[in-house]
C-alpha cells in the first residue's frame, strides 16, 4: 500500500537534493508535484488542497537552519503534514473507568469487521484483558460462525444468538439490538472487562443498516465506536466514512487491508475529513496482522524513511534477549561471526514473522521493490538446511569448507553445489557487514533523506 505515492514523493524530494536555498519557483514546482502525487494516490481533493497550501506556506517561510538543508526541511514539512492528516498523535483505546469497556465495530459488509474483532480480541487478551466477543451481524450468512472461529483462534469466548449457547441472557435470534444488549449484560455478569460488538454491514450505505447500527449504539452506549474501512475501496471511502460519521458518530477509524497494493490515498483522507483519528491498521488475514496505528510512523513509512520504530517493536516482541546480548557482546569483542551465529540469527528472524513484511519496513534505500517481489520466504529454510548439513567445525571455521566439503553439504541438504557456493558468498558479505556494524556501532545505511 502507498508504494507509488511513496515513490513519487521520494522522487520529488530527490530533485531538491543539494540545493543551497529554495527559490519560490522551486517551492511552487515541488508543491505542484506533491499535489499531483497525492491526487494520483486518490487522496480526497479538499484534503490535498489544504495539504498543499500548508506545505507551500511553511516552505516559503523557511528559516535558514543550522542542522537541515532546504531539501530536508521540505521533507520534514511534508512529514508533519502527513502526520496531521492522519490524526496527529497516536490515539490509544479509551477504556471505561468501570468495566466492561464496550467497543462497537461498524462499517460496510466486507470491510473486515469480523476479522478485526478477532484481532482486537487477541491483542487485548495478550495485554491481560478478558474480552468477550458479541456476534450482532445476523445479516451476512456465516458471520456468526466466522466470529466463533476467530474467537476460538484468539482464545476468546463469543456470545452469539445461537441455540446451545448457555446463557441466562439467551436472546431471541434475529434481533441484533437485543443480542448486543444481552451480550454486554453477559460480559458484566461474567466479569469480562472488554466487550467487542461486531455489527452487520451492507454492501453500500443504506438507511436500514445505519438505523440498526445507531440503535445498537444507543442500546449499549459504547466507549469506542470503531469505523472499519477497507483501504482498497478508493474514492468511495470518503463518502462512506462521512455517512457512517453522520449515522453512528464513530470515535475512531480502523484501516483494513493495508497489505493490498491499491493506492490507498482515500483511506488516508478519512481521518482528515471526519476529524476522527485512525487508531488501528489491519494488514492481512491472520489474527496477528494487526497494528496500533501511529500517524508519525505511517508518515515516515510513506516517505520511505523506513518504519524503524515498528520494526524495533516487532523485533523486541520476539527477540530472545539473552541471544541478542550474546550477539552484541560477540560483535563488541570483534570475535568472528560464524555460521553458527548466522543460523541463530536466521532463527531469530523467522521468529519475528514474515521476513518480506519486515523488509518492507526497512529503509527503502536497502531493498528495491523488485527485489522484494522476487524474494522467496522459503529461501531461509534452504539456507538453514545447508548450514545444518555442516559439521560444527565447519560452522565455526567456515574457511575450511573446500570443494569436497561443499559437495557433501549440498548432498546432505538436497541442494545444488551452486546454492552452497552462493550461500557461503552471502555469508561472507554478512560477516563483513557485521564487522562494520561492530566498528561503527549501528545499522549500516540508515534512511536516505535528501541532501
Ligand atoms: P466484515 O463483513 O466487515 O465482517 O468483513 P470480514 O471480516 O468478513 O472480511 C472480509 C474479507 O476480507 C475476508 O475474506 C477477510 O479474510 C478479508 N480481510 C479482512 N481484513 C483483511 C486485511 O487486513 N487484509 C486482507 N488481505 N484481507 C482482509
Amino acid at each position: 500500500m502507498f508504494n507509488s505515492l511513496s515513490d513519487r514523493l521520494t522522487a520529488t524530494f530527490k530533485s531538491l537534493r543539494g540545493k543551497g536555498r529554495l527559490s519560490e519557483a522551486d517551492i511552487d514546482g515541488t508543491v505542484r508535484e506533491i499535489r499531483r502525487a497525492l491526487l494520483d494516490a486518490d487522496v480526497a481533493v479538499p484534503v490535498v488542497r489544504e495539504f498543499a497550501a500548508h506545505v507551500k506556506e511553511r516552505a516559503l517561510g523557511l528559516e535558514v537552519s543550522q542542522s537541515l538543508n532546504p531539501g530536508q526541511q521540505v521533507v520534514k514539512i511534508v512529514n508533519d503534514e502527513l502526520v496531521r492528516i492522519l490524526g496527529g498523535e497516536t490515539r490509544r483505546l479509551n477504556l471505561a473507568k468501570t468495566p466492561p469497556t464496550v467497543i462497537m465495530l461498524a462499517g460496510l459488509q466486507g470491510a473486515g469487521k469480523t476479522t478485526l474483532a478477532g484481532k482486537l480480541a487477541k491483542w487485548l487478551k495478550a495485554q491481560g484483558h478478558t474480552p468477550l466477543l458479541v456476534a450482532c451481524d445476523l445479516q451476512r450468512p456465516n458471520a456468526v460462525k466466522q466470529l466463533q472461529i476467530n474467537g476460538q483462534r484468539a482464545g476468546v469466548p463469543v456470545y452469539a444468538p445461537h441455540p446451545g449457547v448457555s446463557s441466562e441472557f439467551e436472546s431471541a435470534t434475529g434481533d441484533p439490538v437485543a443480542v448486543a444488549r444481552d451480550g454486554v449484560a453477559e460480559a458484566r455478569a461474567k466479569l469480562h472487562d472488554v466487550v467487542i460488538v461486531d455489527t452487520a454491514g451492507r454492501l453500500g450505505v443504506d438507511e436500514e443498516m445505519m438505523r440498526q447500527a445507531a440503535d445498537i449504539r444507543a442500546a449499549v452506549n459504547p466507549d469506542e465506536v470503531l469505523f472499519v474501512i477497507d483501504a482498497m475501496i478508493g474514492q468511495d471511502a470518503v463518502n462512506t466514512a462521512q455517512a457512517f460519521n453522520d449515522g453512528v458518530n464513530f470515535t475512531g477509524v480502523v484501516l483494513s487491508k493495508l497489505d493490498g497494493d491499491a493506492r490507498g490515498g482515500a483511506a488516508l483522507s478519512v481521518a482528515s475529513i471526519t476529524g476522527k483519528p485512525v487508531m488501528f491498521a489491519s494488514t492481512g488475514e491472520t489474527l496477528d496482522d494487526f497494528e496500533v496505528f501511529h500517524p508519525d510512523r505511517m508518515a515516515s513509512r510513506i516517505l520511505d524513511m523506513g518504519d524503524i520504530l515498528t520494526l524495533i517493536e516487532q523485533a523486541e516482541k520476539s527477540w530472545d534477549k539473552g541471544e541478542a546480548e550474546r550477539m552484541a557482546k560477540k560483535f563488541a569483542d570483534r570475535e568472528d561471526f560464524t555460521l553458527e551465529d548466522f543460523l541463530a540469527q536466521m532463527q531469530q528472524i523467522k521468529k519475528m514473522g514474515s521476513l518480506k513484511k519486515m523488509l518492507t519496513m526497512m529503509p527503502g534505500a536497502q531493498v528495491s521493490r523488485q527485489q522484494l517481489e522476487q524474494f522467496d520466504e522459503r529461501q531461509i529454510d534452504r539456507i538453514e538446511a545447508i548450514v545444518r548439513s555442516m559439521t560444527m567445525h565447519e560452522r565455526l571455521a567456515p574457511k575450511i569448507i573446500n570443494g569436497s566439503r561443499r559437495a557433501r553439504i549440498a548432498k546432505g541438504s538436497g541442494v545444488h553445489v551452486s546454492e552452497v557456493n552462493q550461500m557461503l558468498e552471502r555469508f561472507g558479505e554478512a560477516q563483513k557487514m557485521m564487522k562494520r556494524m561492530a566498528a561503527g556501532g549501528g545499522m549500516p545505511g540508515m534512511p536516505g533523506a535528501p541532501g
